[in-house]
């Protein structure tokens, strides 16, 4: 844990009391603040009063004591209004701070010069940070991994000078970080998201800027015209940038040709890294997420072997394009996190005979975004309530069948890819839907995939990401 040395003798207001809540109020108990938490769930108050947290309704509270206010990222701080509690601490002049704001004050006073990698984007930010995370962590370097990505921030071990912290941010989270300052900061892709607790995107953008304008190195991806502006905008600024881009080659920054990354400085190139070969790491988006994660390890003084040797042992994530088996030229890939259809695309456009599962809770738009890949598409097997209207989309532009359940959906397809004889034959779960009229959530439908892909006989599983 890191205490919150920072506020040690001050009264501090905090709301929002689930796992990261109840370990931010702990971590400035810890520091010596003077805590008084609240949720508009009864039973987390009483689970955070077990712990000993001093908890009242806030609306009671005199808030001119206050030092800070300590907000979740899950509750609104904006749009679509601000929670009463925003009210409360705005009308009475007190700071409104997240967790990862606790941890920069933290790091600034305590080890300032520790390496910290902040990483932001509209898609592939766990990726990246597990990426960066384990590059770091397999060349031997002191790493701790936090923040959106699961484990909360202050439940990290403290700042010292050669200890490298690599922290998901999310756009709520950098919105309740003022001074975010990390070493390298990563954004790499912007496309409207959450815009109902943004506002615009123009809004998001500019909370997403933050990040990397708070960084003494800004990595960003430029191939959406929103990044490339704010590299522009941060260069003019005077701030040292490092552009990434995964599909043109630059003339300073890193790029990708194909598998290989590529190093540009003025105008001239050399390899820094491939990505041939690495299962975890296909397709084009993640040749952006390596990108980033490369530009960072450099930053932070990682050399070129140490980074090759990283990329090369990732076990990737799981449910995004995890490989999860293998029955001779047959394998089978749960991608289960692609719950819409742009997020189905990458893996779409990663594999070439494709004997894809899809459906389940149908989301605005269905499949028709994804029809520049369905001749990559073999057959395709429906599951839930979404396939009447997949069925449709697919027409007769894609041979299908209505499989009903995952289980039914996982045994026709392994027996349709092993009759494949055209090389690599992939059974694809990427359901381009939410999974919650047939399973829990989609780490549920993900396990169910991959329990159903082992059972079947012959397949050897590919261990890694769990
Ligand atoms: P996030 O943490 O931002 O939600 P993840 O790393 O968990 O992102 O990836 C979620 C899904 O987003 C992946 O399954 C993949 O479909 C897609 N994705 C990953 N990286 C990228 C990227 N760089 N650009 C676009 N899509 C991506």
């Amino acid at each position: 844990m890191i205490p919150a040395a920072s506020f040690a003798g001050k009264r501090v207001s905090l709301f929002g009391l689930g796992g990261s809540g109840i370990a931010t109020a702990r971590a400035l108990i810890e520091g010596g603040a003077d805590v008084l938490a609240w949720d508009d769930n009864p039973d987390s108050v009483a689970k955070a009063a077990a712990t000993g947290i001093a908890t009242a309704d806030l609306r009671g509270a005199d808030w001119a004591k206050f030092s800070a206010f300590v907000l979740s990222p899950g509750v609104p701080l904006t749009h679509p209004k601000p929670h009463w509690t925003v009210e409360l601490a705005r009308g009475a002049g007190v700071e409104v701070i997240g967790d990862i704001e606790l941890f920069c004050r933290e790091r600034t006073l305590g080890a300032p010069t520790a390496p910290f990698v902040g990483i932001t984007g509209t898609n592939g930010k766990s990726t990246t940070t597990a990426l960066t995370a384990h590059i770091l962590q397999a060349s031997g370097r002191d790493t701790q991994m936090g923040g959106n990505i699961g484990r909360a921030v202050m439940t990290l071990d403290p700042p010292k000078p050669d200890r490298h912290y690599v922290v998901e941010c999310s756009s709520y989270q950098i919105d309740l970080a003022p001074s975010i300052n990390p070493t390298a900061g990563i954004l790499l892709n912007l496309t409207p998201d959450h815009l109902d607790r943004h506002g615009t995107m123009q809004h998001y953008a500019s909370i997403k800027e933050r990040l990397v304008a708070g960084s003494e190195t800004a990595i960003i991806g430029i191939d959406d015209s929103w990044c490339a502006q704010i590299a522009e905008r941060l260069e003019r600024a005077g701030r040292q940038v490092i552009r990434i881009s995964k599909r043109l080659p630059l003339t300073d920054g890193y790029f990708a040709d194909g598998t290989n990354l590529m190093e540009a400085v003025h105008g001239r190139y050399s390899r820094v890294a491939f990505l041939d070969g690495i299962g975890s790491l296909r397709g084009q988006h993640n040749a952006q997420n390596a990108l980033a994660a490369v530009a960072a390890c450099l930053r932070v003084g990682l050399d070129l072997g140490e980074i090759q040797s990283g990329l090369e042992s990732f076990p990737g994530l799981a449910h995004r394009m995890e490989q999860v088996g293998r029955k001779d030229h047959v394998l089978f890939v749960n991608d289960s996190k692609a719950t819409n259809a742009d997020a189905a695309a990458p893996a779409l456009s990663s594999f070439n005979r494709i004997y894809w599962i899809a459906g389940g809770l149908p989301k605005e738009g269905g499949i028709e975004p994804l029809r520049g890949f369905f001749p990559r598409i073999a057959k395709a097997y429906l599951i839930g309530e979404a396939a009447p209207a997949f069925s449709a989309t697919l027409g007769e532009a894609v041979p299908y069948e209505i499989s009903g359940t995952l289980a039914a959906a996982v045994e026709h397809a392994a027996q349709d890819a092993a009759k494949d004889d055209s090389g690599e034959a992939v059974v694809l779960l990427s359901p381009a839907c939410a999974s919650f009229d047939q399973f829990k959530n989609f780490e549920v439908r993900g396990e169910a995939f991959r329990q159903a892909a082992s059972a079947i006989d012959g397949v050897k599983p590919i261990g890694g990401a769990r």
